[in-house]
């Protein structure tokens, strides 16, 4: 399906010179009210959220009312898919709506809270509204996104404020603020899920909610290694049980009552991936900003405030201008505070 034709009619709504609303606009608005009138909200509350250009699907207001502001004002820009009342984006299809997204994050406050959920719509790139309208995410990017629009189903049928996601992402900032061990999270989420609306979707315990998030893509990948530091069980060595070097072995003895019991690591090293990370850092306007600072921030000559203002990256720029004269070019620095070379341990000699 061609993405700028899909339901073309919602902003193709005055007729030339203003005499009017075009026929096809009138036709699609009368869809758009029948679907509206299914939601269960609307059922329960009579009221739906307004998509016209100035709620942006934030208000609840009447049918009529909506009616009203559609026909004045038109639909809020890029609201393809009626994410807000009750559609999902077909699979198939590469674009979201991120209005229904960047909504909640910020009707929804919590003092802290709200800041640590901004952090994730920010990683997740949502925290923004206006969008290249050539450019449609890619398959990998819009998989991210139809996951991220699945778990922004309200909390509850009818609850305005808190979708599934900011429920989970809430809830683990408030387990790390408060310290709070994993029983205590459990406890409160099964009292919150008991006692809310008996149609919740309130993640049952500190796994569930830990698999939602994970899905943002920014999960870590653990990986043993020797006890003494020497290697890690990686790749070619992945499948050894002892140290090639120190002949440590890689497990922890087994207790001889528990048979099925699992192979325990001596030392395991945590590693956090790097390319989804610097995905998510050019996925975001405000980060991805800080990006390009290097390239479209040249100082004059003899100026130096920067590393690209040195000469090892003028020097490797001269090296590789193809790369150089790619504005979202990004070099890893590798900094260190202090390290004995030559393995010389136990003399004072540090760099
Ligand atoms: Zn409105
Ligand atoms: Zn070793």
């Amino acid at each position: 399906m061609e993405m700028a034709t899909y339901r073309a009619w919602m902003y193709n709504r005055l007729l030339p010179g203003r005499r009017g609303y075009t026929t096809e606009f009138l036709n699609g608005l009368e869809e758009f009210m029948a679907i509206a009138r299914k939601q269960p909200v609307y059922l329960s509350e009579g009221k739906i959220r307004c998509p016209c250009k100035s709620c942006k699907n934030e208000a609840y207001l009447t049918l009529d009312e909506v009616n009203v502001h559609i026909l004045q004002r038109g639909f809020t820009p890029r609201y393809w898919y009626w994410t807000s009342h009750g559609e999902r984006i077909p699979r198939t299809n590469v674009d979201v709506d991120m209005h229904s997204v960047s909504s909640s994050s910020q009707q929804w406050g919590y003092g802290d809270v709200n800041r640590h959920q901004d952090m994730v719509f920010d990683a997740a790139g949502l925290n923004h509204e206006q969008q290249n309208e050539e450019e449609h995410p890619n398959m990998e990017a819009a998989k991210f996104y139809e996951m991220l629009n699945s778990a922004q189903q309200p909390l509850w049928p009818g609850c305005e404020n808190t979708s599934e996601l900011s429920a989970a992402i809430t809830m683990l900032s408030l387990k790390s603020k408060h310290n709070m061990s994993q029983a205590c999270f459990n406890d409160v989420m099964k009292f919150m899920k008991e006692s809310s609306h008996p149609k919740n979707v309130i993640p049952f315990n500190f796994r569930e909610t830990k698999k939602l998030v994970v899905g943002l893509g920014l999960s870590s990948k653990k990986i043993d290694c020797c006890i003494n530091g020497c290697l890690l069980y990686y790749k070619d060595d992945s499948t050894l049980k002892e140290c090639k070097f120190c002949e440590e072995p890689r497990y922890k003895a087994r207790n001889a009552h528990k048979k099925n019991s699992k192979d325990v690591p001596q030392k395991r090293l945590h590693y956090l991936p790097l390319i989804p990370r610097l995905q998510r850092l050019y996925a975001s306007v405000k980060t991805a900003e800080h990006m390009r600072w290097h390239y479209e921030n040249r100082r004059e000559e003899g100026v130096l405030c920067h590393p690209s203002d040195g000469k090892a990256w003028k020097h490797f720029d001269h090296l590789y201008p193809e790369f150089a004269n790619e504005p979202r070019n990004v070099r890893l620095g590798l900094c260190a505070d202090g390290f004995t070379p030559f393995n010389q341990l136990g003399t004072q000699y540090s760099c």
